[in-house]
């Protein structure tokens, strides 16, 4: 079959390899989409956390926002049927340690996460998945089914600052991240939506996906617009998806007296200056956020009850043998980027 794999740093070859053996716990999936993430572009460059510390091996086969159709199941699959529309989750847990049983196996010491660590991704024709942590996705396209995995990312910190209805909520990076929480916060009823960023074009789409308000990073002071925004009262819960240290001052300067903060980014070992005395005496809880365990069947149905839109996300449809081209629009981060779709 036809794969992507990344060799080493700014190395990735499109190349003929074997096809993947399901093992008896395994579904053989067709790939239909795969979605280029920020990670991929860290992965490509070889500045990825899991490769800068020796836990991801080269070479590996890249892709963890993918979605497909079952073509062959292992012996004790009774679950999944050829035919069926399904999307695997990022992180596989051991299934057996503390943590995979208390339901944590985004934890666990043991885990595999899809094209990233130990779990062969989706940029391939075929991919070979376990069971236990593949889920169908029955009335949604495979295009949008591949955006279950991002829209789990911004789950999670939704459900870490507990976001209700009297909250108000910043999310910090237009991103893709950043536009799912925005339709996360939107779903879970907060009071009032912030995105801050600095790209007109992304801020644009941010309001149309249900944004009350936009703050742009690059005209004036964040927290001075914050506070007129939220008559003084400044935010309960953040929602940081930048990734680079210059987020944490904009993070303390719209946080209220009590504030949850979670963070999604990854800072590809950019080291943030954190005054922690403000957040000391004003409580703020500041939480990270890895994967999304046991939340993917909200996800599916957030995406089947047409809470969580893509159109406005997918800009760039490519082939998968175009991936270096994909990489090189997403890292551009120009105006009018914001995804690209892959197709195997
Ligand atoms: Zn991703
Ligand atoms: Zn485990």
């Amino acid at each position: 079959m036809k794969a992507i794999r990344i060799h080493g740093p700014r190395d990735a070859r499109y190349e003929e390899i074997p096809e993947p053996k399901p093992g008896p716990d395994d579904v053989l999936v067709k790939v239909k989409a795969v979605a280029i993430c920020g990670t991929d572009v860290e992965l490509f460059e070889g500045t990825m956390f899991y490769i800068t510390s020796g836990m991801t091996k080269y070479p590996f086969i890249p892709g963890h926002e993918w979605s497909g159709e079952v073509v062959e199941t292992g012996a004790n699959v009774t679950a999944f049927r050829p035919g069926d529309a399904v999307v695997g989750e990022c992180s596989i847990g051991c299934r057996k340690c503390k943590r995979c049983l208390k339901g944590s196996y985004n934890l666990c010491v043991n885990r595999r996460e899809t094209g990233l660590l130990g779990q062969p991704g989706g940029m391939a024709e075929l991919i070979s998945y376990p069971q236990h942590f593949l889920h169908k996705v029955e009335g949604l396209s495979f295009e949008q089914a591949a955006f279950i995995e991002p829209t789990g990312i911004a789950v999670n910190p939704a459900r870490k600052t507990r976001i209700t209805p009297a909250d108000r909520v910043a999310v910090i990076g237009p991103g893709p991240i950043g536009l799912f929480a925005v339709q996360v916060a939107r779903a879970y009823g907060a009071r009032q939506i912030i995105l801050v960023g600095d790209s007109d074009f992304r801020l644009q789409a941010g309001l149309e996906l249900g944004a009350d308000a936009v703050v742009d990073f690059r005209k004036g002071d964040v927290g001075e617009r914050v506070r007129d925004l939220t008559n003084g009262e400044m935010v309960d819960a953040v929602i940081e998806a930048v990734g680079r240290k210059s987020v944490w001052p904009t993070i303390a300067s719209v946080v209220a007296p009590g504030a949850r903060v979670a963070m999604t980014g990854l800072f590809a070992g950019e080291i943030c200056d954190v005054n922690f005395d403000p957040l000391v005496v004003q409580e703020i809880s500041v939480q990270g956020s890895l994967g999304a365990p046991g939340m993917w069947p909200e996800c599916i149905s957030l995406h089947q009850r047409g809470l969580i839109r893509t159109d406005r996300i997918i800009t760039h449809r490519l082939a998968l043998a175009d991936f270096a081209e994909a990489i090189e629009i997403s890292r551009s981060r120009r105006e009018g980027v914001i995804k690209v779709l892959l197709t195997p």
